[in-house]
């Protein structure tokens, strides 16, 4: 199969360029097209020579298609695309006053199954590639007409499944695109193994980690997975990936009322995360058609961020945004799932 275009750096870029026969400038015409212009196809390269757009225009650039989009009142616009191979995946932009956001998906499904998760529900079909990761940032910045300054690894599926293409396209939106190191998070629920050949990386980036719980016990109820990757050595992990990479990690935390959301669980929470250079950020379950947990009071998310805070854990609370229509991820394409059947 032929590598597209997108992902490719300057001087691979170049490469394939001189391959073709061409002057090194095209490819600086290329780059520009492929990362700042987001050409989906080689042939709206008016600055080429018209005899050679037509012998590339089979070339594939590796741009999805957009197959549905869903604007909530707050501005966030979640995007349905479309790969070659006809599956089907979602990306988020969220919009501020001085940020673009985008929430990109690393899988097509997720095979964690995380029991408040709608991706989890759908099961699990494959990994993304480079480009397909790529070309949900360029999506968005195209939607908003606006460059992206955030990328966040928190749409479908388990990024620490796909390191590779993960940390790979971290670089080209770094490198190619131009979004700053510190301005990208990667959100895990934790692969064994995964966090540390992460932090060899030594990215600049943000490591989020998903607990949701905070004792063995419970999680599990909540992570099935977390059976073969015990609380313990899931946090002598993120110690060693501090250590590695003198980055903070922050830690997400789900809040389902009656569940996880006791006072109690704040203090034992606190308890676990001493010593620890670290940054709880919760967030109020979104609920999801398949799963009948409910989003715990204001007042009590509020004694829960309280608790932390008492015990000096830094904390905030995820404002929720898109609530209009399908907040949580994974319910646009579930629903199209739905309707294709
Ligand atoms: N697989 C990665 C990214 C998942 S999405 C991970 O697990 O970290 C980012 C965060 O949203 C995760 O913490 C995830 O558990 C959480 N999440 C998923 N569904 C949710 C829902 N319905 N309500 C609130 N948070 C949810």
């Amino acid at each position: 199969m032929t590598v597209p275009l997108l992902g490719l750096s300057a001087a691979e870029l170049r490469h394939w360029v001189e391959a073709q026969g061409q002057p090194a400038y095209r490819a600086q015409q290329l780059h520009r097209w492929l990362y700042q212009r987001g050409v989906r196809s080689l042939t709206e390269i008016t600055d080429w020579p018209r005899q050679w757009r037509t012998e590339v225009e089979n070339f594939p650039v590796g741009r999805s298609q957009l197959v549905d989009q869903s604007v909530s009142a707050d501005g966030t616009i979640k995007f349905l695309l479309a790969t070659e191979d006809g599956q089907t995946l979602e990306t988020v932009g969220i919009p501020s006053a001085d940020r673009l956001t985008v929430c990109v998906s690393s899988q097509i499904g997720c095979p964690m199954a995380c029991v408040f998760c709608a991706t989890g529900m759908s099961g699990f079909a494959r990994n993304l590639a480079v480009h397909e990761i790529v070309d949900q940032v360029l999506t968005v910045q195209e939607a908003f007409s606006r460059r992206v300054s955030h990328v966040v690894f928190m749409g479908m599926g388990e990024p620490l499944l796909n390191t590779d293409a993960v940390v790979h396209a971290v670089r080209v939106l770094n490198q190619e695109i131009g979004i700053g190191g510190r301005q990208m998070t990667i959100s895990t629920v934790g692969v064994p193994g995964c966090i540390t050949q992460l932090a060899l990386h030594k990215l600049q980036l943000t490591l989020a980690v998903s607990l949701h719980a905070p004792n063995q016990p419970l999680r599990e109820q909540l992570v099935p997975t977390a059976k073969h990757y015990p609380l313990e050595r899931l946090l002598e992990d993120c110690r060693a990936y501090v250590q590695i990479t003198g980055r903070r990690i922050s830690f997400e935390y789900t809040l389902l009322a009656g569940v996880n959301d006791e006072t109690a669980h704040a203090r034992e929470l606190a308890l676990i995360l001493r010593g620890f250079q670290s940054h709880i950020n919760l967030i109020p379950y979104n609920p999801i058609e398949q799963a009948d947990f409910t989003r715990p009071r204001p007042e009590r998310v509020r004694a829960f961020e309280q608790e932390l805070q008492r015990h000096k854990i830094a904390v905030s609370v995820r404002r929720t945004r898109g609530m209009t229509e399908d907040a949580a991820c994974g319910q646009l394409r579930r629903r199209a799932l739905q309707q294709a059947h």
